[in-house]
Order: C-alpha cells, then structure tokens, then sequence
C-alpha cells in the first residue's frame, strides 16, 4: 500500500525536513518542527506523489486515499479534542498547497474550512465571540469561494462595502456580528447564483473541494509559465497540507505574524519581524491595518511590541528563534499564530535574503561556529554578488525627497515612472530604464518586476509581495509608501501637493525608503568586511585563477580591486579606436603598400608602448595576456565625408581613390574575413610593430619596478599550426630586435586562442607551436552553431523561450557542443605539453556554470570583465567544492 497521507504533531510525526521532495517544503518542515518539539497545531500532509499520480490517473484520486484521510483526521480530531462537522464543538482546520520549492501562481491558502450554517453555531458557542465566529464564517466562505470555487473576490469585496455604508461606518471592525451575519447570507446567494450551485455545507464536501483545488492549481497557466521560467518539472507536483486551526483573531491576546531569524535586508542578527493582534493569518501581508515590531528595542514611538503586548508568548517566540536557527543551521522565515497567550508556529522555511545579507549571515555563521567556512562559501549565489557592486545615492548629490515608505530592498535606482508590469517589461525592453509603481504587486507583476530598476508600492509591509519578491531578485524597492496616492487612470502619483506624471524620473533609494523627483546622482559601491572575508575564504579552497580582460588602466585597476590575479585578454584592437589614433590606423588600412602602412605604423608605436607601459605596471608581477590585433579592417574604414577627407589627407592621397580603397576593403562577411591571425600574416609589419610595444614596455617596467612581467602573447583565430609558426617566427624576431637595442632581455610566452573548431580539431598539432591556450569560447560558440554574433539577437531569444537551447550558449556555454571541442583541444593540447597552461577568455568566464564546467575540464584559470571578478572568485571556488549549496540569495 503506498502511504499517501503523512501525520504531524500531537506526537505523531510521520515526515522530517530531508522529505521535502515527498511533503513539499511546508509539510517536511512543518513535520520537523513538530518532531523537535516546537509547538505545532497537529495535521496531515497529502504527498506530491499523490499529485502525480492524480495527473496521470485522468484527475482522479487512488481508491486508498479517502481511508488515509480519515484516519489522520480522526487522529487530529481525537489530539485537540474537536470533531470535524461536529455543530457543538467543531473542528476547522486550514488546507494550505507546499511544493518542493514555493512557488507563487498556484493555490495558496483556505482557512476556517468546516464551517457552515450548523457548526458556526458551535463556534459562537465555544468561543463566547459571535462576531469572532460569524466574522470567521464569512471569511471562510470568501476565501473558499475565490480560490476554490473561482468566483472573483471583488464581488466580496462589493457585498462588504454596501454592508458597511448601509450601517454608516468605516471600518470592517466596526460591524456588528448581526451584520457580518447578514454579510454571510449575502455571500452564499451570491456564491449560488455565480456557480449555479449552493455553497458546499457539508465539511467534508468543503474538504475534498479544497484539496482539488491545491491539486488543480499545480497546472493552472499561471503556475506552468513559473515553472518553465524556473525550470521547475511538472512532475515534481504539490503537497497539500490540512491542519488544526488556531486562532489569532478571537480577542486581544491572540495575534499573528511573520518574522525572520535575522534581518533579511542587512543580515544583521536581530530577531524582525511584525505582529497584528487579534488578526488572522493574511491579514498581516494584506497590509489592511498596519503591523507592529517583535521588540521594544525595534519600536518606535507610538507602535506597540509584541514584547510588551504579549509578553509571554514573545518569549517563546525568542527561544523558538533560537531552536530554529541552531537546527537548520540558516536563516529561518517564520509564520506564526498566538492564541490566548499561546504560540502556535504554522510554517518555518529558509529565508529569502538581499545578497548583503546573505553574505553576511554567511560570514556570522561560520564566525558562530553554526557551519563551516565551505559551508559560508558555497551558500552565497555568486551570480548576486553583482547587486553589490552596483551604485548607492551620492549623499553629497541633489535631491528634491517626494514621499517615503519602506526600505524594502536595498540599493538605488532612477527610471522613468511607468504603472503596469506590461509597460515596463516593454519600455525597458527598447532600453529605457523604468521605475515600475503600484498600489501593491502581484505573482502577476513578476516580469514588470524584472524588467524594472526599481519599484515603488503605495501599500504592504516588509513582508508584502513587492519586498519580498525585489529582494530576491534584488531590485531596489521602497514599499508601502502610503503618503503616496497613485491614480492609474489618469497615471500619475502624487504626495503633499506634488504630482509625478508617467514617463517622468523618480529615483529610488531602497535603503532608506526615500523617493525623490527626477534622477539623483549615484556613487560606486564600498564593498563590506564581509564581502572580503567571504573572497579570501572562497580563495582558500578555489584552484581555477581568475584573471581579467581589460585593456584600459581603469578597467584593469577596477579588476585589480575586485581581485583580478591578472590579464587574461587584453583586445589591442579596442586601443587603437581612440580618437586621436583612428586617422592614424586608417592611413595604415587605406595605404596601398608596406611603406605607406610602417609610416603609419611608427605613428602609432608610442601609443601602443604607453599602453603596455601602464597596463604593466599596474599588473606588475602579474601574467599579462596580450592579443595582437584581431577585428575586421574594415571596422576601421571610414565612412562619412569628413572621415574620408581626413584619411585622405594623412595619406597625401585624393578623396575619390580612399573611397575606392574603402569599397575595396569592405567584407560581406567580415566576421569570417580578414581578421585575426589573418592580417598578421598578410600585414606583417602590424604584428610587428605591436610586438616591439610590448617588448619594450616590458623591459622598461621591469626596469622601473624591479619586478618584471612575463607578456603573453596571444595569437587570435588561428585555425592551422603553420598560420601560428608563422606569427610565432613574426613575434620572436620582433623580441630579439628589441632585446639587442636594448641590451637586456626577459622571458615571454607565445600562445593561441583557440576559438575555431579546426584549431580545437587539431590542437595536438598546434600545441607544438603554443606555449598557452586561451579558449576562445565567444568565437567558438558562434563557429561551432555556425550562428552570427552579430545577428543572433534576431532569433536566439525565441530559441531560448521555446526551449529550443536550454540557455543563450553566448551567456552560458553550451557543454554538450562547444564544450565538447573545448575538452577535446584540452586534452588533444596536454598530450602535446603535458602542463599547456590553459585559460578561457570568452564572456563565458565570468558565467559560473561555464566556470564549473571549465573546472571539470582543468583549465587553469578563468578570464571575465572587470565587476565580474569577484562573481568568478566565488563561483570557482563553489566549483572546486564541488556542486553548490542551498543558496540563500
Ligand atoms: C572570443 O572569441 O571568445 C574572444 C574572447 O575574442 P573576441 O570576443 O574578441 O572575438
Ligand atoms: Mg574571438
């Protein structure tokens, strides 16, 4: 007999945490924490094997289920006392879904289930609260109507306000319970005529309508387009889990919360969260009434904590903190429940946490002796660390402040205002940057969310939707601004007289909680002690090194800050763009022959040789990749009037024959044309030329700091052995010139980008000629798909929406194919050289899960932009660990 139906608390706890696949993630931890003796209102949880099977069984459900469940209900029953559907003493209970990993879209919550027009008697009765028992009935009735009946709650919503304005009062509080009763009338004539069916008054009909509904929503559109989004299989399905009510509404020492183990925002570790007494579970997300502080040290003048409030439910509440945290080990997010002073907890699960955060819990853990430093390390996602690398508000800048609401999620953003999630997905889609603002966000604003810089919500707490959804993205986000009033039709927000109108800037500070007109100015983030302890722990267990491709001083000065072990890929090319050098490089494209080219090319030889100086020296003692020139000539030609006549000039030849030279240099394909190693070999005298810059750079700093560099020299696009030799002969040559003129000598090294699929086919043979190997995987992925670069954006992001390619392979690198040819030139290299240093430059290395496969495959190290350095750092170091941990931002 398969075992469907799982039990907890009342000492009977059939699951534990590790069974999240088969309970979901709310029912093994509810299970757990049952298990540890935390006090947990007994229940069962409905596996997701049964979801699957109720899926491939044509929605039906396996004969044994329904004993299962009457069962571990008679064992709730029996633990608290109470029988379902009984009219005196009744039993309700909440039926809540629990995926593997939460998942918003699908059915969520039904609370006060059991109740009808019988059993409400009952609840009047053992509760001594009318308006506590019929308020309990009509919000049943509410919720079950909307999520499992599909009726739309703003007809609810409609019946509650006429009540309220025929009884001339403000506040839903301020009905009577005759009122809420005749609310409840109205609910369930509307209910009938909307599904042409009586609403369900038979507790067990209620219950399998429930339970259908958890199961039905897994495959509901919302929740499939999550599920494709994060790559979530349809067939791990949900849990459902129906458990005992408790009651945070029936009088002033009940209450309900949420709260975090440590400051989600900052990490700091301090117990946070909010509490509404006399309130039922949504009430505090709803952002209804206004939630107030755990502590008397977290409250401000005028709110009231749940330490002085409840005292001693708060300090159960402070040792369950304790339990928690000392048992799984990480941050915990916890839902609550106290009723008559006593606490109930309803759920515990891993908190959600900004990456500042994350990497300082990280970091206190290990420090606390709570887990390990590999542990720290392989907890935080390195891909985040690009949050914190980004820029704050300049304190000394300009602002004009507009409003304030919550710092919901750290970091600074300015954009243009726009109201719906569809306008900012689209707008940012053309490049614009967009604050996305709304009253309160939804599962559906997620893509807006995304698309967005930042957003501003006029309602909700620290726990709402927004807060908690920007923070894991880790979008800046100021919420719950309730000064702010927005009006969508006429779209415009406006606060104290001033009015902001769609498509005007507003800037953001999310760590504050301010929100100025027009754009503030912003500054580069300090990165924090953490952040450094994280690196050097990351760099104790990493063996990949990580290098840079830069070929400015700043951007290299940048890498160097970030912890850049070197340069892995300096593109030559990029230098000889600046604006004083371009006249100089046409001359020496347009010239028609080798004279005309080296009297360009001695123009242009100081530039060069003050490059290197200042790259070396700020590399000093560090590996230097340097690649000689590679790009097409003809990005070069110029092109308008003034550029022709300018080039014409330098040259001392007339316009018409440089236009001729021009039409004659231009490629079809020039992607696959004159570049590379290409134009070393036609044009000698530029490899030449770039090689006597670098040699004489490298002796002069050598010189200068008394630790000399060791230039590699990187040959690009080779596809043959004999176009290497060739360069190879090129560029010693070029050494021993400069070494005679300069009586001295240093080492160097000549290596190859291997980036064509021939070069990889044959990489024994080229290894030969290479003294390194730099995978060229930009190049490669665009070779070995035989797709553009240049073009792929027309079609690559169809691919990728229709799972066509599993990710874009020029973000992350396609394993099965261009890694493929990567392995095989690894190993085809080493057979040659045993010990061929080998390093990847292509945008791949700074992507970590190109990092792990590049260290499954040896490579030495990894090269990646400058702000993607320490994301690499972090990355190897996970890969070195093995597969990453349970990352917690
Ligand atoms: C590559 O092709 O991967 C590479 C690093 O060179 P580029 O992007 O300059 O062609
Ligand atoms: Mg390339």
């Amino acid at each position: 007999m398969t075992q469907w139906v799982y039990s907890f608390g009342a000492g009977h706890n059939e699951g534990r945490a590790d069974m999240r696949n088969l309970l979901g993630g709310k029912g093994a931890n509810l299970a757990e924490m049952a298990s540890i003796g935390l006090p947990v209102p007994p229940g069962f949880t409905i596996t997701t094997a049964l979801c699957t099977e109720f899926y491939s069984n044509d929605r039906r459900y396996p004969d044994d289920l329904d004993a299962q469940l009457q069962t571990a209900l008679a064992r709730i029953e029996e633990a608290v006392g109470l029988r379902f559907g009984d009219p005196e003493q009744p039993l309700l209970v909440s039926v809540r879904s629990g995926a593997r990993v939460s998942m918003p879209g699908m059915m969520d919550t039904v609370l006060n289930l059991g109740l009808n027009d019988d059993t409400v008697a009952g609840l009047v009765a053992s509760s001594g609260d009318a308006r506590f028992a019929w308020d309990s009935y009509r919000r049943f009735i509410q919720m079950y109507g909307s999520v499992v009946l599909g009726v739309d709650h703003h007809r609810f919503e409609e019946i509650i306000e006429t009540a309220k304005i025929d009884a001339d009062v403000v506040e839903d509080t301020a009905l009577t319970p005759a009122h809420w009763q005749a609310v409840v009338d109205e609910y369930k004539a509307m209910v009938a005529q909307e599904t042409g069916q009586p609403f369900p008054m038979d507790p067990r009909d209620q219950l399998w309508g429930a339970i259908g509904a958890v199961f039905g929503s897994w495959m509901n559109p919302r929740a499939n387009t999550y599920r494709r989004l994060h790559d979530i299989p349809a067939d791990w399905g949900t849990a459902v889990n129906v458990q005992a009510m408790v009651f945070g509404n029936m009088g002033a020492d009940c209450a309900t919360g949420v709260c975090f183990t440590r400051d989600p925002s900052t990490g700091e570790n301090i117990f946070y969260g909010e509490f509404l007494v006399n309130a039922q579970g949504e009430d505090v997300v709803a952002g209804i009434r206004t939630p107030q502080p755990l502590s008397d040290a977290r409250s401000k003048p005028g709110e009231v904590s749940m330490e002085s409030a409840l005292p001693q439910a708060y300090a159960e509440l402070v040792r369950v903190r304790e339990t928690l945290e000392r048992h799984y080990s990480d941050m915990q997010d916890i839902e609550f429940t106290v009723q008559q002073n006593t606490l109930y907890m309803l759920q515990t699960r891993t908190g959600k946490r900004t990456v500042a955060a994350s990497l300082r819990i990280a970091v206190e853990m290990a420090n606390e002796g709570l887990i390990t430093r590999e542990e720290a390390v392989r907890r935080v996602n390195p891909q985040a660390l690009d949050q914190l690398l980004h820029p704050t508000l300049d304190p000394k800048a300009r602002r004009t402040l507009f409003s304030k609401g919550l710092p919901a999620s750290p970091g600074a953003a300015s954009g243009t205002v726009v109201f719906s999630a569809d306008e900012a997905e689209m707008r940012a889609g053309k490049g614009e940057s967009v604050v996305l603002v709304r009253i309160e966000t939804s599962p559906e604003d997620i893509h807006g969310m995304h698309a967005a810089r930042g957003i501003l919500t006029t309602r909700g707490g620290m726990t709402s939707h927004a807060a908690v959804v920007a923070r894991g993205m880790g979008r800046p986000c100021v919420a719950g601004a309730g000064g702010v009033r927005v009006d969508y039709n006429a779209q415009t927000l406006s606060s104290g007289g001033a009015t902001i109108r769609a498509g005007e800037t507003i800037t953001l500070d999310g760590a504050t909680g301010e929100v100025f007109a027009g754009a503030v100015a912003m500054i580069e983030p300090d990165l924090s002690e953490d952040f450094a302890t994280l690196m050097t722990w990351a760099d104790a267990v990493r063996r990949l090194r990580v290098r840079t491709n830069a070929e400015t001083p700043l951007d290299a000065e940048t890498a160097r800050k970030f912890g850049a072990e070197g340069i892995g890929l300096c593109r030559t090319e990029h230098m000889f763009f600046a604006p004083e050098r371009i006249n100089i490089v046409r001359q020496m494209i347009m010239a028609d022959d080798e004279g005309g080219r080296r009297a360009a090319l001695d123009k242009l030889l100081p530039f060069q040789r003050q490059d290197f100086v200042e790259l070396f020296r700020i590399m000093a003692g560090l590996p230097v990749t340097i690649r000689l020139l590679d790009p097409p000539l003809h990005e070069f030609l110029p092109h308008s009037d003034a550029e022709l006549a300018d080039a014409a000039e330098g040259l001392g030849q007339d316009v018409e024959m440089v236009r001729r030279r021009a039409a004659e240099l231009s490629e079809a394909n020039p992607m696959l044309g004159h570049r590379g190693c290409r134009l070393g070999i036609t044009y000698p005298e530029i490899y030449e030329m770039q090689a006597r810059a670098i040699f004489e750079a490298a002796l002069a700093i050598g010189q200068e700091t008394g630790s000399p560099v060791v230039p590699e020299i990187m040959i690009p696009l080779v596809g043959t052995k004999r176009e290497l030799d060739i360069t190879r002969a090129q560029v010693d040559r070029a050494a021993r010139a400069a070494f005679a003129a300069a009586g001295a000598s240093i080492e160097y090294l000549v290596g190859t980008m291997i980036e064509l699929p021939r070069a990889a086919l044959t990489a024994d043979r080229i290894a030969e000629a290479a003294d390194f190997f730099s995978f060229g995987t930009n190049d490669l992925t665009q070779t070995v798909f035989g797709l553009s670069r240049d073009d792929a954006g027309k079609f690559l992001p169809h691919y990728v929406e229709a799972g066509i390619l599993p990710k874009d392979p020029f973000v992350s690198i396609d394993i099965e194919g261009v890694g493929a040819l990567v392995r095989l030139a690894a190993e085809k290299g080493r057979q040659t050289r045993p010990g061929l240093k080998m390093g990847i430059c292509g945008e791949h290395g700074g992507d970590p899960a190109s990092i792990a496969f590049c260290e499954q495959v040896g490579l030495d190290y990894v090269s990646c932009s400058p702000y993607r350095v320490p994301v690499a750092r972090l990355a190897a170091a996970q890969a070195a660990l093995g597969a990453a941990g349970d990352r917690t931002a």
